[in-house]
Formats: structure tokens, C-alpha cells, sequence
């Protein structure tokens, strides 16, 4: 059985590198003209551009507060230049369905929100890693407190110009949840400011206790908004994984949030 656990003891832990894209200080707004230029624009974007709505549901207030406009859908246009500047596909000699498979799988998560894709594109770059059947993740740049046996690892540093997305190459067809789970994590640890992972720490926190649990909880919510079909050895699981992903339903705030930040 695959586990999900993705890191192991002690150990460097994962990081978050979150984006400033509201702060006053010198050099902060120095995302408004990468963006531009990567959108192959002179008209410098507008903060309100990267606003996420969905936050307005987990901050305490109003749950029907709603900013009225709409979320505009992701260009294709966006998305390819992200998949072409931001993401890199470390094939290991993976057939080209697998390669394919894990590239539309982790594109998916920011297909239903520009703002998402805005962000990412000013974020730290991705490297999407196909790891061969039976191989251990720490050759390919994992660190060593990865579990060998885990589906697939998100990892950040923040001593490293390049976060690692790992994908075991033989789970890749067989689970489309898989992309979504490892891709959102990418999104909670590179897109988000620090106050926005505050907000979901102190609204996940009470229930899951841990950060660790905090963030798989984020990525599991993704999963099911996704519509992921689950092993039923999955949905058993003892542990907080196999307990999310069985008391999930769609009219949880937490879920309400994913959807109106994700737009399945
Ligand atoms: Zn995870």
C-alpha cells in the first residue's frame, strides 16, 4: 500500500516562501512588472488582480460575504506561459503518457482561477520530478527524511532557487488526485502571503492540532473538490488522511473556501 506520509523524523523542515504582494516596503512591487512582462504587457497589473476572494469565507466573518465579481478563468494563453517559464518537467525517462498525464494533472489546480495562476507565476518555479517505479525519491534532490515509499512529496526550501514536486511515475495514471494533492500544496507554500496562511492555520489549527496536518488537510480538500476516486484502502486509512478524506462533504467551510479559490 502507498503511504502518504510524506516525510519521515527529524529532518529540515518544509517551507513556506510566501509572496509580499501588499507590502509597502522597497522592491515589493516589483511583481506588478515581472508580471507584466511574462503577460506580454505594458499595462502594469493591479493587486485587486491577485485578490482571492475565497479568503473572505475562513476570516471570521460573514461566510455569505461575497466581493460580487466574478472569478475570471484562467486564460489558456497564462497557463501555458506558466507551464513554459515557471514549471519544469524532470521526465526520468517516463513514457510520454505519464509525462502528459502529470503535466494536465498539476495544471488543473490553477486552470479555474487566474488569480491563481498570477500568483504562481511570480512564485518560485516548480520542478515537476517523475520518480521510476521502485525508486527512492532522496537521488532526485528529496531530502533525506522523505519516506521512499510515499505517492508523492512536495518539497520547498527555502536555501534552494527551485521547489521539487515528486510524482511516482507508476501512480500517475492510476490517480488524477495525486497531481491535484502535490499542486496544491505548491500553491498553499508558494502563492500565499503570510497572513493568508495565518488565516488558515488559525481556521484549521483547532481541528487538526498540528501544522503538518494543517497543510495535508488544505491539500486533501483539494482532492475531493477535484472529484478524487479513491482506493478504497484509502479512505480505511487510520491515520487523519484516511479520516479527512471519509468526512469530507461539500458543505464544509473549508470546502466552500477550496471551491471558491480553486473553481474545479
Ligand atoms: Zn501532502
Amino acid at each position: 500500500m502507498w503511504s502518504n506520509d510524506e516525510f519521515l523524523g527529524d529532518g529540515e523542515e518544509r517551507a513556506a516562501s510566501c509572496l509580499e504582494l501588499f507590502a509597502t516596503v522597497p522592491g515589493a512591487k516589483d511583481w506588478q512588472k515581472k508580471l507584466a512582462e511574462l503577460s506580454k504587457t505594458t499595462v502594469l497589473p493591479a493587486a485587486s488582480e491577485l485578490t482571492l476572494s475565497a479568503f473572505s469565507l475562513i476570516r471570521g466573518g460573514d461566510l455569505f460575504e461575497r466581493t460580487g465579481a466574478k472569478i475570471a478563468k484562467t486564460p489558456a494563453s497564462l497557463l501555458e506561459t506558466y507551464a513554459d517559464k515557471q514549471l519544469r518537467l524532470v521526465k526520468n525517462g517516463a513514457a510520454k503518457e505519464e509525462q502528459e498525464a502529470a503535466m494536465r494533472g498539476v495544471l488543473r489546480v490553477l486552470r479555474g482561477n487566474a488569480a491563481l495562476v498570477k500568483r504562481m507565476l511570480i512564485a518560485k518555479p516548480v520542478s515537476v520530478v517523475i520518480i521510476p517505479k521502485d525508486h527512492d525519491y532522496r537521488p532526485y534532490g528529496f531530502p533525506r527524511n522523505t519516506n521512499p515509499n510515499a505517492a508523492g512529496i512536495f518539497w520547498n526550501s527555502a536555501k534552494t532557487d527551485v521547489a521539487l514536486l515528486g510524482l511516482r511515475e507508476e501512480l500517475i495514471l492510476e490517480k488524477a488526485h495525486l497531481m491535484v494533492h502535490e499542486m496544491t500544496h505548491a500553491v498553499h507554500f508558494l502563492a500565499f502571503t503570510k497572513k493568508e496562511r495565518e488565516d488558515i492555520d488559525r481556521f484549521l489549527l483547532p481541528v487538526y492540532r498540528n501544522r503538518r496536518w494543517v497543510d495535508e488537510a488544505v491539500a486533501i480538500y483539494a482532492e475531493r473538490a477535484f472529484g478524487a476516486r479513491y482506493a478504497e484502502e484509502e479512505l480505511r486509512q487510520p491515520d487523519l488522511y484516511g479520516k479527512t478524506r471519509r468526512d469530507w462533504n461539500d458543505q464544509q467551510v473549508f470546502s466552500k473556501f477550496i471551491a471558491e479559490l480553486m473553481r474545479p
